[in-house]
């Protein structure tokens, strides 16, 4: 028996737990981001948050590849052990940053070896103190190239990063973003997966030029569940989600108070995924934080969203 055949996978999702299989179902899916912990004590969180999240049966779970490629090994060992652990079919993300097409490729086989059949295929953003990102030599320049490489090393399931509300650095704005997308689409994305934004009109204006330019695959909006007002401001300014102001008078009388921050982030939260819901998103993928409380909170209350059983 060679390594990684289903009977050594334990009770990990079968082969068929890919992303294009997944989302072919025709309803729309529930995804959770986690990303890997630096300390024992945030990895048991994660763990934690993971078993309480089964309660919802997400469709796949995500998790992330530290900016600089900085944990390469720690996103590599929580995905496997998802997969052998749990139900849950996971999807690494991977991106260009600082690897050459070598390393990658040792990667990858390393993937296909634990099984794993989704992968994110992302840029990534430069590393601390490069204004720029540079592709190392040997590596890519953007996740589009990525993409290409992965779809030609075997058989996996692929999907990429969209932005909304447009990348910081599209000059072009949205349209460049569309643009992108539809050439990760040619290379072999299935699914694109957007940067979070409170805005659902920017959403659907993006879904929309998407459809027009001939983007086909499922777009499938990212969710930020406010939990500390301010953070996420800082946050936004940086990756380019805009603060409508009606969000901001909801939020900045409030911001000081942690337990009424709270309450109206799921409030919101669970009015703006009824709206996507209802104009047709192929599904919702909660960037979590490692944590289950709020995800939790707002899906069981979405009206024709419910708890579905777990496979196990
Ligand atoms: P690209 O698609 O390459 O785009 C980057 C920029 O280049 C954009 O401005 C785009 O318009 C432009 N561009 C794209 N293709 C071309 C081309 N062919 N020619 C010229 N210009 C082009 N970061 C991490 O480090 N780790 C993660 O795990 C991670 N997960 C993420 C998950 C999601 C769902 C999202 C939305 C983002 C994630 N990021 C992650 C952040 C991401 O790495 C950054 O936003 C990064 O700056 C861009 O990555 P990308 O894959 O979108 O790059």
């Amino acid at each position: 028996m060679t390594p990684g055949t289903d009977a050594e996978r334990g009770p990990g999702p079968t082969p068929s737990a890919r992303l294009d299989a997944i989302l072919a179902q025709g309803r729309p899916t529930l995804s959770c981001e986690f990303f890997p912990p630096k300390s024992d004590r945030g990895e048991a969180n994660l763990w934690q948050a993971l078993a309480r999240l089964q309660a919802i049966a997400p469709d796949f779970v995500s998790v992330t590849y530290g900016a600089g490629g900085s944990t390469q090994a720690r996103t590599r060992r929580i995905v496997r052990r998802i997969r052998r652990e749990t139900s849950l079919p996971p999807v690494a993300h991977l991106t260009c940053v600082g690897a050459t097409r070598r390393e990658l490729t040792a990667l990858l086989d390393g993937y296909r070896a634990d099984g794993i059949d989704n992968i994110l295929a992302l840029r990534g953003d430069p590393p601390e103190g490069m204004a720029r990102f540079e592709a190392v030599a040997g590596g890519f320049a953007h996740a589009s190239d990525l993409v290409s490489f992965i779809t030609a090393r075997g058989d996996f399931s692929v999907a990429v990063a969209t932005y909304p509300e447009g990348h910081p650095e599209s000059p072009g704005g949205m349209m460049d973003d569309v643009r992108y997308l539809k050439l990760k689409q040619e290379c072999g994305a299935v699914a694109a997966i957007t940067q979070y934004f409170f805005d659902n009109e920017a959403f659907y204006r993006f879904r929309d030029a998407a459809a027009a330019a001939g983007v086909t695959i499922p777009i499938i909006p990212g969710i930020m569940p406010i939990a500390d007002y301010h953070r996420i401001v800082g946050f936004s300014a940086m990756c380019g989600a805009s603060i409508p102001t009606w969000l901001a008078a909801r939020m900045e009388p409030i911001a000081g108070d942690s337990e009424a921050v709270r309450a109206a982030g799921v409030e919101l939260a669970v009015a703006q995924c009824a709206d996507l819901l209802a104009h047709g998103a192929p599904g919702l993928h909660f960037y979590c934080l490692n944590r289950a409380e709020m995800t939790l909170e707002i899906v069981r209350a979405l009206p024709g969203v419910r708890p579905r059983p777990t496979a196990q």
